[in-house]
């Protein structure tokens, strides 16, 4: 009974995943009063004081066919700060302050919630918390680094004693990679970012889906470890060129990532109950905390003050559990050492 009631309430979390993340025309933008706004604000550039450069650009009459530099700045081509962009954005604070006199609660525009701009930045919070989550991975990635070549012994062919040091180098890349593109998509959302991201991630979730059951099933030999991971790696590749180049299906998506999330989360939970591990506490609180963190996404809250979110908040966790993260590896890669180094004895 329980074991159904879980996978039900998985089912459920997920399908509210996907139609959070989903749809992307939202309550916000099938508002009477904000698509006038867009519309006017399209012909005459403006939205009440506030006049745009790149709508005078366009609505001048003036098609724009001259050279790339006689252009808009190749900068502002890159954000995409064209007119409908602006329009959008300055409408919807327009609108969400009207909304916000009458008592209304935030609503969703084009599938996001209403954000402040700083510094041309979508979602200033996300982006730094997306930043911080690099730099522990960096910092996490360089002391284990340490650790295994310069303070632990090697083996007389000056590789080291533990035998996942290289899984570790490529999870730590993947990691570093997926973070750099979650940074960029957050400061600027256009549909490159987006893949980018969302592609980063799958890679990422993946490869630790292959590190998990190669780790937690001690896979010393080379043959079994290419029997877990060569179906993972051609699933994952599959899927990545699935949403890239055939349909960029959110649902499925989330579908994929949360399978991929709980299975791992579910290995390693199981693996610290049985194990003796010293530091299996701490993969204990990486694994509940992964596990908490997730409601977050799913319990999908507006922005606070137009930027605090529960997806920012979702990011802001995943930096504690980096570092503890980190600590157990670098645990594991000492434990595993010295038990090698005594059995040689
Ligand atoms: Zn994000």
């Amino acid at each position: 009974m329980a074991s159904c009631y879980y996978y039900y309430w998985l089912l459920l979390s997920l399908s509210l995943l996907s139609l959070a993340r989903g749809l992307h025309s939202s309550a916000g933008d099938a508002d009477p009063i904000y698509k006038t706004c867009v519309e006017q604000c399209e012909k005459t550039g403006c939205v009440g004081e506030n006049c745009f450069q790149h709508c005078k650009f366009s609505s001048d009459g003036k098609p724009i066919d001259g050279p790339w530099y006689l252009q808009e700045p190749l900068y502002l081509q890159w954000k995409q700060w064209d007119c409908r962009s602006d329009c959008r954005y300055h409408c919807m604070l327009t609108r969400e302050e009207e909304r916000e006199k009458l008592g209304d609660s935030p609503v969703k525009y084009h599938g996001k919630w209403p954000f402040r701009r700083v510094y041309g930045l979508q979602e200033p919070v996300s982006v730094a918390l997306s930043a911080l989550n690099l730099a522990i991975q960096f910092h996490g990635w360089v002391s284990f680094f340490i650790l295994v070549y310069y303070k632990l012994p090697l083996r007389p062919n000056k590789k080291t004693y533990y035998e996942y040091t290289g899984f570790f180098h490529i999870y730590a890349i993947l990691a570093m990679n997926s973070w750099f593109w979650s940074t960029v998509f957050h400061s600027r959302d256009v549909e490159l970012t987006e893949r980018l991201d969302y592609s980063s991630a799958v890679a990422l979730l993946g490869f630790s889906l292959i590190l998990a059951i190669v780790r937690a099933f001690n896979m010393r030999d080379e043959a079994a470890r290419v029997m877990v991971a060569a179906p993972v790696i051609a699933f994952v590749t599959t899927h990545i060129l699935y949403l890239n180049f055939f349909k960029f299906d959110y649902g499925l998506n989330m579908k994929v990532c949360g399978a991929m999330g709980v299975a791992q989360l579910l290995i390693w939970g199981i693996w610290a109950a049985v194990s003796r591990h010293p530091s299996r506490w701490k993969l204990w609180v990486v694994v509940v905390g992964g596990a908490l963190a997730v409601l977050l996404e799913i319990y999908d809250f507006p922005p606070y003050q137009g930027f605090v979110d529960a997806h920012a908040l979702w990011h802001a966790t995943t930096i504690p559990l980096t570092y503890l993260w980190w600590c157990f590896v670098k645990d594991d890669a000492e434990f595993r050492t010295s038990s090698l180094l005594k059995k040689a004895k």
